[in-house]
């Protein structure tokens, strides 16, 4: 007989979500790029991740690592970077910045729909060459199931860019005007001075019911993204 063991499956999910939800020190790269994210994580630390949202995350970290585990040596993985009190993990650095993303979308992406839809991972990408001083970087994709041709069957797939981050005097002012507008929303308790995060994060976001964004779409949050960035930047 084969009966479904629910207590079990709840007790991983919970010990995922405690480590999930451990809080970290400082400001990050992630808290320069989601700093809506960063507010509300530090200002009510004890919101609950959801179950979607713990398995999304298992399942993207065990891909991450199997790949950091097999393309890299264990000291170019997981490199810790730190530049004016701001921190940050590369995925895998050797001689240039690489960052693994895994995605749920089921067609290959060109570098025009990245730079439209993911801004988020070449910003990312940017900052760790700017603390780093890499001029090379890359962005590994690894695609949990792409869709093959037109029929419904999909299969992990795995897409490398080059990506070049352009200025990095200009990306570190940027990184700077960020910081500072996050420490002025944190020490004024003022969600409102910081950018929003891509629409499609708040699906499920543990925030869902305090963020004054959440909700919003992505024209509207675009818009609201380019004044926050136009007021960090007077
Ligand atoms: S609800 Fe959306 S905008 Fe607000 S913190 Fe969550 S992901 Fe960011």
């Amino acid at each position: 007989m084969i009966t479904e063991n629910t207590t079990v499956r709840d007790q991983i999910l919970e010990a995922a979500r405690r480590h999930l939800s451990r809080q970290r020190e400082g400001i990050h790269v992630s808290s320069l790029i989601y700093p809506l994210k960063h507010y509300y994580r530090t200002k009510y630390p004890e919101a609950a991740l959801s179950d979607r949202l713990v398995g999304f995350f298992m399942a993207g970290r065990g891909h991450h690592s199997i790949i950091q585990m097999l393309a890299a040596q264990p000291q170019y993985r997981e490199v810790s970077v730190e530049w004016m009190g701001i921190r940050g993990t590369v995925d895998i650095f050797q001689d240039s910045v690489i960052e693994i993303k895994t995605t749920r979308i089921q067609t290959l992406l060109t570098p025009e729909r990245i730079a439209h839809d993911h801004q988020e991972w070449i910003l990312q990408i940017k900052y760790y060459c700017a603390m780093t001083g890499s001029t090379r970087a890359q962005l590994w994709l690894f695609y949990l199931g792409l869709r093959e041709g037109d029929q419904r069957r999909t299969a992990p797939a795995l897409q490398v860019f080059d990506v070049d981050p352009g200025d990095l005097e200009a990306i570190r002012a940027e990184m700077l005007g960020r910081k500072q507008l996050l420490e002025k929303a944190m020490a004024t308790n003022n969600p409102s001075l910081l950018p929003p995060c891509p629409a499609w994060m708040c699906r499920d976001c543990e925030f869902g019911q305090i963020c004054t964004f959440a909700g919003r779409s992505e024209t509207q949050k675009e818009k609201l993204n380019a004044e926050a960035i136009e007021i960090e930047l007077l």
